[in-house]
């Protein structure tokens, strides 16, 4: 199964080749920072509380 591609909500551009400024969509923080289904970044912190799952995940 070919999962869809996980796409930048600002560039459209998968996660590899987005060169947006990231930055985590709750906390605003930069650590760790991913893509996520909903083409927002979170910080591994954020992702990890609101299970939210990377392309790779
Ligand atoms: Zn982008
Ligand atoms: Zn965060």
């Amino acid at each position: 199964m070919a999962g869809k591609q996980f796409l930048c909500g600002v560039c459209g551009q998968p996660e590899k080749m987005c060169r947006c400024v990231k930055y985590c969509a709750l906390c605003h923080g930069d650590y760790g920072v991913r893509l996520t289904e909903d083409g927002q970044f979170y910080c591994t912190d954020c992702r990890e509380a609101c299970d939210y799952k990377t392309q790779d995940a």
